[in-house]
């Protein structure tokens, strides 16, 4: 080694591959996508103005470049593992294959499930509001068909639903008797808002410790499963603190769609606890950030170079911003060698420039959809 390469490897430091538990990588393309008609008065509101046009808007192009730009954004992080919710009511079917073929490209490992739900009535109009008592709709086990097609097929899943409040009884427990029968949790949106907060009492004769409880922002009671905290969804919406110190689940760190940097998730997550609790120190959420690699054991045999040199630091790493990935190279899974997924802080299975700008235009298809519905 030279003095000028001896002096480089001074600047760098290795940490295990980072997991996000709950990312939606049909939302890469969210961003740029048309302003939505009116002003949300409510959370609820705020999902049909955007998200459920967005998803509806959604084909099985869109959703592997969503996908592919997604994972390219989450290796050049250093997240090599996703835990992925999906949900395209008008392309349901070969969905999750999509995600996880483009996942597999950029050499990322993706768990995903579609959420099932039956806000969608069966003559394809929106439900103003779902009764608990309504019948399941075509919809709901379309989606949860898809996620029983992508696990049978020998593919990281489970099984999704959106959320109690858009879901029938029906389908709640059709969703938990799937997910046990296939020997996998349920992934679901709890108590995000206030407006959800019956959600726990419904699913609380289902819950398991398999299960994924994203967000349990308004629980009123526990329930057994991780809790997947959200801080920088959570404040973007404006929903409240989870406040997971409080809960006696393991927390681990998701996204909700918002790019996939887990370290950037952990000192948002680590100061929005400051404001709650000025006792709390870096390794409380470092913990979270390790409870999120349990999800993908594997993970942690990935090595991610950071031209930082103590990343491996939780309390360097709370307050260091912006730090860059130099390399990530991902462990073998027992049938193929360890691989160099980024080098020199691109992508070397796939060309992200190319990917870029094939999500562009794919970007630009969906968003002229969307003006249309
Ligand atoms: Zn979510």
């Amino acid at each position: 080694m030279n003095a000028i390469s001896a002096h480089r490897a001074d600047m760098l430091s290795v940490t295990p591959g980072l997991v996000n538990a709950h990312h939606h990588l049909y939302s890469a393309m969210a961003r740029g996508m048309p302003a939505s008609r009116g002003v949300a008065t409510s959370f609820p509101h705020m999902l049909e103005l955007v998200w459920w046009r967005l998803d509806a808007a959604l084909d099985l192009d869109t959703i592997y470049w969503s996908a592919k730009l997604g994972a390219v954004e989450a290796v050049l992080a250093g997240t090599t593992c996703i835990v992925d919710h999906h949900e395209s009511p008008r392309a349901i079917e070969g969905s999750l294959e999509a995600i996880d073929r483009a996942c597999s490209e950029v050499g990322v490992r993706v768990r995903t499930c579609y959420g099932a739900t039956d806000r969608w009535r069966d003559d394809d109009t929106l439900h103003q509001k779902v009764s608990p008592l309504s019948p399941m709709t075509k919809g709901a086990k379309r989606g949860l068909e898809e996620c029983e097609r992508h696990i049978r097929s020998g593919k990281a899943g489970m099984v999704g639903l959106h959320a109690a409040f858009t879901c029938s009884n029906e389908t709640i427990a059709a969703a938990a008797d799937l997910a046990t029968s296939l020997n996998v949790g349920v992934h679901v949106h709890v108590a995000e808002a206030i407006d959800d907060s019956q959600a726990a009492a419904r699913l609380a004769p289902h819950a398991t410790d398999e299960w994924l409880i994203v967000h349990g922002v308004h629980l009123d009671r526990t329930l057994p499963g991780r809790l997947a905290h959200n801080p920088r969804s959570n404040m973007n919406n404006g929903v409240g603190y989870a406040a997971p110190t409080t809960r006696p689940n393991t927390v681990v760190l998701g996204s909700d769609g918002i790019g996939s940097d887990m370290y950037e998730e952990f000192r948002l997550a680590y100061v929005r606890l400051r404001e709650f609790d000025q006792t709390a120190t870096p390794d409380v959420v470092s913990g979270w950030l390790d409870n999120t690699r349990e999800l993908f054991p594997q993970s942690k045999d990935d090595r991610v170079t950071w031209r930082y040199p103590h990343a491996d630091d939780a309390w360097h790493a709370a307050f260091t911003t912006g730090m860059r990935v130099e390399r990530v190279e991902t462990a073998t899974d027992g049938s193929s060698s360890p691989r160099i997924i980024v080098d020199r802080g691109t992508t070397t299975l796939v060309d992200e420039v190319e990917i870029r700008a094939k999500a562009a235009e794919a970007a630009a298809r969906l968003h002229r959809r969307m003006e249309d519905l």
